[in-house]
């Protein structure tokens, strides 16, 4: 089932190997591009230099080349794209749509508390939009840059009292909704230390890259109106987005570091990829990495393209 201009990508954050929950992605991923002769691209999400592991890059690259999930071009590196995230920045702000932000953590707290919102523990703050129409110390330097939520997004100009409300199509979660400006409020663009945040790098690179098709974890669904919403403010196209089922820890919570994700063992490729098929819902291979694959692919296209089966 060829379709015309399919370009997916895969796009780990470089914070250490792969682990079992990550290929699930990336075979998905894998697998929907290649059910449809499309183009599948990597790319190292390595803009949070303080999480960024030297050499986790390499280590993913053979990974996937062991499991056979080859990409059709060089690999991208976030780290070396900041202009196109500059740019984006700079055509944000110019728009009214992104500016600096100097308040310090307290400075939220207590700007949340005077207005009588107190934060349950751990949950995130909904910033208060206090440096929306000129930051709050205009001395001090900006502590992050934001994008505004509470606009409504117009062709000549953007008009205040608006609401960031987003509502998309998963293809296997079906229809989604989240109202950003209440769920997070105007977020972070770039941070004090200068990092490009997840948000701004993903939305620019999917679209400079031309993806058309997202596959990726379940966790990342909650960033999705998050990144549609800045591609309305940039005026990019959308990509259709699929999130995959997770890969649960010994707790019950998603796979990761700290509940005892193991790095992939890719000694033995056809193992881990029978494990990742499994949750995905496809039957395991006895036979080569390649006839596996190809098996798997034929097994996605007889059921419609979807690389989750029902
Ligand atoms: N770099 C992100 C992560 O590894 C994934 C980005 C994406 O697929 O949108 O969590
Ligand atoms: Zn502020």
């Amino acid at each position: 089932m060829a379709q015309a201009g399919y370009i997916g990508r895969f796009a780990p954050s470089p914070t250490g190997p792969l682990h079992a929950g990550s290929l699930v992605a990336a075979l998905a991923s894998w697998l929907d591009a290649r059910c449809r002769n499309g183009r599948w691209l990597l790319r190292i999400e390595d803009v949070d230099a303080p999480r960024t592991v030297a050499g986790a890059d390499r280590t993913i690259m053979q990974q996937l080349g062991a499991c056979g999930l080859h990409p059709d071009a060089p690999p991208a590196w976030q780290s070396q794209r900041g202009d196109l995230y500059r740019a984006a920045l700079q055509q944000l702000t110019s728009d009214g749509l992104a500016y600096a932000c100097t308040c310090s953590r307290k400075d939220i707290e207590t700007t949340l508390a005077a207005q009588g919102q107190t934060r349950s523990r751990h949950a995130e703050r909904v910033y208060p939009g206090s440096c929306r129409e000129g930051p709050l110390r205009p001395q001090a330097p900006a502590r992050a840059w934001r994008v505004r939520t509470d606009v409504v997004l117009e062709p000549h100009g953007q008009s205040p009292g608006g609401s960031a409300y987003v509502s998309w199509h998963d293809r296997r979660l079906r229809a989604q909704t989240q109202d950003v400006t209440q769920a997070v409020g105007d977020f972070v663009l770039q941070r004090a230390d200068h990092c490009w945040t997840y948000q701004l790098a993903v939305v620019v690179d999917d679209a400079a890259q031309g993806i058309t098709h997202v596959v990726r974890g379940q966790d990342l669904a909650d960033n999705t109106a998050r990144q549609i919403w800045l591609q309305r403010c940039l005026g990019l196209p959308t990509p259709q987005y699929l999130h995959t089922p997770l890969v649960l820890g010994t707790d019950g919570a998603k796979l990761s570091k700290q509940n005892g994700a193991q790095p992939l063992d890719v000694s033995r490729p056809l193992q881990a990829l029978n494990a990742a098929a499994a949750v995905l819902g496809w039957p395991a291979q006895n036979a080569s990495v390649p006839e596996a694959l190809a098996t798997w692919i034929a097994l996605v296209a007889a059921n419609g393209g979807s690389p989750v089966a029902p």
